[in-house]
């Protein structure tokens, strides 16, 4: 291989740290820019160089990269993955692995694809420096479990339940593990290997004349017929109940994770999640803005001017509000915590009561001898300020 670190610093695999230091600084000095000005080839291989050289200059990622490759050395993950790995791996060998897959052991033809599937899908990719989702596209390998899919499901709410939080049942196809082969997506019977032709022995890979067991049926030369129910993928569509909670405070386009709710991973592999994204109807009285709450409160003419106690409906329950004397149209008035609680666990929002001054609509003439008594009450004119 062409990037076999060793090769490109020309060092045998049992070099000691010592001599891949010296060779390092050899041929560092030999293929650095400074002294190759322009020279894009000596400009590349000094970069490899120095890759090469951060893995094999260290112990332990040498150490890795000796047994994972060179993927594993650059992801940089620790021991403790390793070691768990290694058990997953001769477990898998004995044949006693999850969902059964024929494995070929010894450690040769590890692909880094069945290890992110199968131990770190779940881990998310915090902490461990590389995103997992574009890994587990880019580098799922079709004979590990592969994690199932992501599914999303839309759920409409009132306003009043997106504040208070509730309860949604809902029912739903997805795809599920294959009762029939229990995800495996073997079927009962069993011949020949269609890799091996039964043999148990096969090609690594073109190219090479070395042989070892068959990947396919780990060398028993056997395979199993693909289950008739699921076609050998191991997963079924199920109808599927369940009962979701939503968390007071929700908004439209927020995410609920059902952990392990959503597609059956391809035999038997881990089920993927199943996101809850709320969508949260407009209300035809209540505005929101984040979690707080705008209400048109309309007051008429003397509880506007003379002040009062007046009932508020919240989504809390009803609670007495006081106007204050001299009230202007548009006066918000503030409910402190009555708007919708913080999904994030901070201090709710709160509510805003906008008041609208009514003017009656029927005017009898006492009414309107009164209208124009108040009229008298104005010092000057009203739209004085209007000046544009
Ligand atoms: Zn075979
Ligand atoms: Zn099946």
């Amino acid at each position: 291989m062409a990037d076999d670190y060793y090769q490109i610093l020309e060092v045998p695999r049992t070099a000691s740290a010592e001599d891949i230091k010296k060779s390092f600084r050899k041929l560092a000095r030999k293929h650095h820019p400074d002294v190759n000005p322009g020279n894009k080839a000596a400009e590349e291989r000094f970069k490899r160089l120095n890759t090469a050289f951060e893995v094999l200059g260290d112990p332990k990622k040498r150490k890795l990269y000796d047994e994972f490759g060179e993927d594993a050395a650059k992801m940089g993950f620790d021991d403790k993955k390793a070691e768990a790995y290694r058990a997953y791996r001769s477990a898998r060998a004995s044949g006693g692995g999850p969902g059964g897959i024929p494995f070929s052991g010894g450690g040769v033809d590890f692909d880094l694809g069945d290890l992110f599937g199968d131990l770190f899908s779940r881990a998310g990719a915090g902490g461990a420096g590389f995103d997992v989702g574009e890994i587990l596209g880019r580098r799922a390998s079709a004979r590990g479990p592969e994690r199932g899919e992501d599914l999303t499901a839309k759920v409409a709410l009132s306003l009043a339940e997106a504040i208070k939080g509730t309860e949604r049942p809902l029912s739903f196809q997805r795809p599920g593990r294959c009762q029939r082969c229990n995800g495996r997506g073997e079927g009962g019977a069993s011949g020949p290997c269609p890799t091996c032709k039964g043999t148990g022995r096969a090609r690594r890979s073109a190219g090479t004349s070395f042989a070892g067991a068959c990947p396919t049926c780990n060398g028993t030369g056997r395979a199993s017929e693909p289950c008739p129910q699921c076609g050998g993928t191991g997963v079924t569509d199920e109808a599927t109940r369940l009962t979701v909670k939503i968390p007071p405070g929700v908004q439209t386009g927020s995410k609920i994770r059902l952990a392990g709710q959503g597609a059956a991973g391809p035999r038997g592999g881990p089920p993927g999640d199943l996101y809850i994204e709320t969508e949260v109807a407009e209300h035809p009285l209540v505005r929101r803005e984040g979690d707080d709450l705008y209400l048109d409160f309309p007051v008429t003419i003397s509880e506007a001017m003379l002040g009062a106690e007046v009932k508020v409906p919240t989504f809390q329950g009803e609670l007495t509000a006081k106007v204050p004397p001299g009230s202007q149209s548009g006066r918000k008035m503030r409910l402190k915590g009555r708007g919708a609680p913080s999904l994030k666990g901070g201090t709710p929002g709160d509510m805003y009561l906008v008041l609208q001054v009514k003017v009656p609509e029927a005017a009898s003439d006492e009414v309107k001898a009164a209208a124009e008594t108040l009229s008298r009450a104005y010092p000057g004119d009203v739209r004085e300020e209007l000046k544009l």
